[in-house]
């Protein structure tokens, strides 16, 4: 017997919807890319805007299912074309543009994506590209017509000319709940990018999800500073979380460091914010070097890569900002845990409770977690034995873009995600590794992410990363490549030395070395096979 309660399909314009008819006059103010002056609108205008989109998309002929490309910061045109897109039942596919332009080509090539929105940043790079991007029939510049550059750029308008041709009196496209409303492609260490299709009804279940108090925790009372940016995974689900629930999104644009954040922060007024830890890490040190302090923020989620213990304790004890380590990936739409506390470990102060706060959490309704050996074994929830992570839920990937016929999930449905970690028997996932990543040393294996926690703690370093090298008797060691503080030069034996009964004996690292830099992807994680590389010629001391 069916139930007796409405049919109403989860679509991603009701989001819009209710943001402009509960919360209209809320603000929504984005850094333009212009000139770094701040515009503001409300969620009302947006979604008008987003209306005329949709309007003029469908007159450039553009349908459902069709892919359509930004290469684009956080501001609001952003999210009025997001709005708009998947407004029409299109797909809004968000492209990295940290990623090499030859990567940017193939995957607009692959996804055929028919019309390409940009920032005015992005101009010369498409320019570069364009004539590898058959399928792209127009480029539109997400500016007005005074900022409009000359470009070859085919059929190239500024978006507020484009849309000065259009009006709001449009109806969302009624598409089935499952229609795919979004594409992100994995920056593909090996192998060429995979992409990750969200459907609207995923991508609302995943903002529901995320919004909830254990997790981003989000009211009409909050204003949002995502950082993350649209083409990292949905930002982490605030383009959608936060016009639910009617909080105050702050957009930054394209200036991303320490100073420029810092402005925003106070001068709107932020409560959360989101990024991934080098963006705090040039915020954290513009506040040490100025002596400035934070007056509104309360909470802000790091994730994308671990985020180191002293990150955690300088926003809290310094600042009294509380850090909510978030772990996800683009697959997971993105977010698969928080690390919020539990009412069993509200007791928990000092030491105690940075060791819990360094673990990347549990995970909300709709995400379950499975921990098995390499043979597809389950392994134990004792917070030592580590195992690789998989995951299972309605917004996690089932398959990736145009490999259909490529199975990725093992025999009870979950998705491998790569990633090898222990959980605890209070259900809390603590990341050790990428499974290509982990130092196998005789036989054991060795957490880089672990080892870089405890070294970016010594007060002279700035950054540190992890890599196994070749070792005659063991297989692999692991190598410390650190950066060091601005004119700072710690010496090998005090940073091991500081290490020393932090982690076990036998996983102090066998060597140190100084660089200037240590590489990211474009994603802002420490890119391992770069550095496996430049270290690639290294032997350890005998
Ligand atoms: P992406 O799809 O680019 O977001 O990358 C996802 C991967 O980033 C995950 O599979 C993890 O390896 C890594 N990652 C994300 N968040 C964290 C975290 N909090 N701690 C450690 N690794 C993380």
């Amino acid at each position: 017997m069916l139930g007796l309660m409405q049919d109403w399909p989860l679509l991603l314009h009701r989001i819009i919807d209710h943001a402009a008819i509960q919360h209209g006059g809320r603000e929504v103010v984005s850094r333009a890319v212009e000139d770094g002056g701040l515009r503001r609108t409300t969620y009302a205008r947006i979604r008008e805007r987003a209306l005329a989109c949709a309007k003029r998309l469908t007159r450039e002929g553009v349908k459902a299912g069709d892919r359509v490309a930004t290469l684009a910061w956080n501001t609001e045109r952003h999210l009025e074309l997001w709005y708009g897109v998947s407004g029409v039942g299109a797909i809004t596919h968000t492209v990295n543009p940290r990623l090499f332009p030859e990567q940017i080509a193939w995957i607009i090539d692959h996804a055929q994506d028919r019309m390409l929105f940009l920032d005015l940043t992005f101009v010369p790079l498409a320019e570069r590209i364009a004539a590898r991007l058959p399928s792209i029939e127009r480029y539109v510049v997400l500016t007005d017509t005074a900022h409009m550059p000359e470009t070859s750029l085919k059929g190239a308008v500024a978006f507020e000319e484009w849309l000065a041709e259009s009006d709001a009196d449009f109806v969302w496209a009624a598409v089935d709940e499952n229609a795919a409303a979004g594409l992100c492609y994995t920056s593909g260490t090996t192998g060429g990018p995979k992409g990750v299709l969200y459907s609207h009804r995923s991508n609302v279940l995943h903002a529901l999800a995320c919004a909830t108090p254990d997790f981003l925790g989000l009211s009409s009372r909050d204003t949002v500073l995502p950082v993350v940016p649209l083409f990292h995974a949905n930002s982490w689900s605030l383009a959608y979380s936060a016009p639910m629930t009617g909080a105050k999104l702050v957009m930054p644009g394209a200036k991303l460091d320490g100073p420029s954040l810092l402005e925003l922060l106070e001068s709107e007024g932020v409560t959360l914010t989101a990024a991934v830890p080098t963006v705090w890490l040039g915020l954290l040190q513009h506040l040490e070097t100025k002596g400035a302090s934070l007056s509104t923020l309360k909470r802000v989620v790091i994730g994308g890569s671990a985020c180191p213990r002293a990150m955690t304790e300088a926003f809290e004890t310094k600042y009294g900002v509380t850090v909510s380590h978030a772990w996800g990936m683009t697959e997971m739409s993105p977010i698969g845990s928080f690390c919020s506390i539990k009412p069993a470990y509200a007791h928990l102060e000092g030491d105690a409770l940075y060791d819990l706060k360094v673990k990347q959490g549990h995970p909300p309704f709709t995400v379950e977690f499975r921990l098995t050996d390499d043979a597809g074994v389950d392994q134990p929830w004792d917070g030592a034995t580590q195992g690789r992570l998989k995951v299972r839920g309605p917004s996690v990937a089932s398959a990736y873009f145009r490999r259909e016929d490529e199975p990725i999930l093992d025999d009870r449905g979950f998705f491998d995600t790569g990633d090898v970690g222990t959980i605890d028997p209070g259900g809390y996932l603590q990341i050790t590794d990428r499974s290509k990543d982990v130092i196998k040393s005789g036989g054991e294996w060795i957490s880089s992410i672990e080892l870089e926690n405890v070294a970016v703690g010594h007060p002279d370093v700035l950054e540190a990363a992890v890599i196994g090298v070749p070792h005659p008797k063991w297989d692999e060691r692991p190598l410390l490549v650190i950066v060091p503080k601005p004119g700072r030069t710690p010496a090998r034996e005090a940073v091991l030395a500081f290490m020393s009964g932090k982690v076990a004996k036998w996983q102090i690292p066998d060597d140190m070395v100084l660089v200037e830099a240590i590489p990211h992807t474009a994603t802002g994680k420490i890119q391992k096979t770069a550095l496996r590389e430049m270290f690639r010629d290294y032997r350890l001391p005998a």
